[in-house]
């Protein structure tokens, strides 16, 4: 007989107690500010992926609004039956655009258009080489094919050139290089030109997933292919609208033929239903304002506090590690010290997300950073000081 299975959950849940990985969700009160109601308590948010405040963007919420006005509330179909309103496909004209690509499709999430970009490419005679770092929706969308798999050390290119070189011996039909554009956890960049060097000298195909840096990298954020001026040479990229554009989805972006593909193949789009008309029309609204003058200004005033929050935490004498963007790291060393500073920080008046194993390495335990564009000076400089007694607190940082 199979166990009870009250039992093999329960005994699950008590693994997790056991090694210090169960917690509880904060629970957020309000809307996603800069300082918000977390826990019922108000505290400078320094963990959310709102990068540029569009949560909360008046006009977006008006665009919502009008949608439902005019289309309802959902669409009551998949894309491929009669889910697919005039707006998707306005939104897939411009995303276009946006990422300087013939054109783009759109997925209910980042996470499916991995999953949609994978399943739809990649079969059994096809090979995919892949960050080790990669993001888990990478690797999931990887599990969904039959696809030979190889992994390279994190951004170590003399790595993946080991890994190439032995696709000599192997005969595919596609190889498929995969990395995050931005990595999550260390908000270090992807070397996208050495990686497509590479790709054209031994015929692999490109693809990066851009979801941290849509919106933040590259002009009018259009991300981390067009801030390297790779728009001719790179094959796919995805995005999110799910971070920076403020509402929820994913997207392809890519070669009109690949689209066509995966209006045909991708099940997330074939087999679940499109996004509800206020979803769609947020992110137009959002694409409108980056491409506007106010939106570049957003976007330097992200950098601009980057520069400021980070170049603090380094002066106060934390190891921040090797980031390039927004996301700042405040690595600590074992887990449960990470977790105890989060505690602590978020007691004293600051949220950042304790992060340990398996996450990230078991010594290089952190609290993640993300600052925002609609944080002011005063909630960097005061989250600082709170950073700086909590740090001297706890001896990570020099008296
Ligand atoms: C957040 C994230 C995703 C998932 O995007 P969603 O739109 O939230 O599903 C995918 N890839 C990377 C690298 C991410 O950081």
């Amino acid at each position: 007989m199979p166990q009870p299975f009250d039992q093999v959950i329960q005994s699950q849940l008590n693994e997790l107690k056991e090694q210090g990985l169960y917690r509880k969700m904060r629970i957020l009160g309000g809307e996603q500010q800069p300082r918000s109601a977390i826990d019922g308590h108000q505290v400078i948010n320094l963990s959310s992926n709102n990068y540029l405040g569009l949560t909360t963007r008046p006009e977006l919420k008006e665009a919502a609004k009008a949608a439902i006005d005019k289309y309802g509330v959902g669409t009551g179909a998949v894309r491929t039956i009669i889910g697919t309103m005039d707006i998707h496909e306005e939104l897939e004209r411009k995303l276009a655009a946006f990422k300087h690509t013939e054109a783009t499709l759109v997925l209910q999430s980042g996470f499916t258009a991995n999953a949609a970009v994978l399943g739809s490419t990649l079969g059994d005679s096809d090979l995919v080489i892949s960050d080790e770092l990669n993001h888990a929706s990478i690797i999931d969308g990887v599990r969904l094919t039959k696809a030979a798999r190889k992994v390279y050390k994190h951004n170590d290119m003399s790595d993946l050139e080991r890994v190439l070189e032995e696709t000599k011996s192997g005969n595919y039909r596609t190889i498929l290089i995969v990395t995050d554009g931005v990595f999550s956890m260390d908000g270090d960049i992807a070397p996208l030109p050495r990686i497509s060097e590479l790709a054209k000298h031994y015929g692999a195909v490109t693809m990066v997933d851009d979801a941290h840096a849509s919106g933040v990298l590259g002009a009018h954020g259009s991300g981390t292919v067009h801030h390297f001026g790779l728009d001719k040479e790179w094959d796919v990229s995805v995005g999110t609208l799910s971070k920076a554009i403020g509402a929820i989805g994913g997207y392809a972006a890519c070669s009109q033929a690949l689209r066509e593909l995966m209006e045909h193949r991708a099940r997330p789009f074939l087999f679940s239903t499109s996004h509800p008309p206020s979803v769609t029309a947020t992110c137009l609204a959002a694409l409108d304002l980056l491409q506007s003058a106010e939106g570049q200004e957003l976007i330097d005033r992200l950098w601009d506090n980057t520069r400021f929050f980070k170049s603090g935490l380094a002066a106060l004498g934390f190891n921040t590690g090797i980031s390039e963007t927004p996301i700042t790291p405040v690595i600590v060393g074992e887990g449960a010290r990470a977790m105890q500073f989060s505690d602590r920080l978020f007691a004293s008046g600051v949220f950042a997300q304790g992060i340990a194993f398996p996450t990230v390495a078991r010594d290089k335990g952190r609290v993640r950073t993300i600052v925002t564009a609609t944080h002011t000076r005063q909630d960097l400089e005061e989250a600082l000081n709170i950073f700086e007694h909590v740090g001297r607190e706890m001896s990570l940082i020099g008296a």
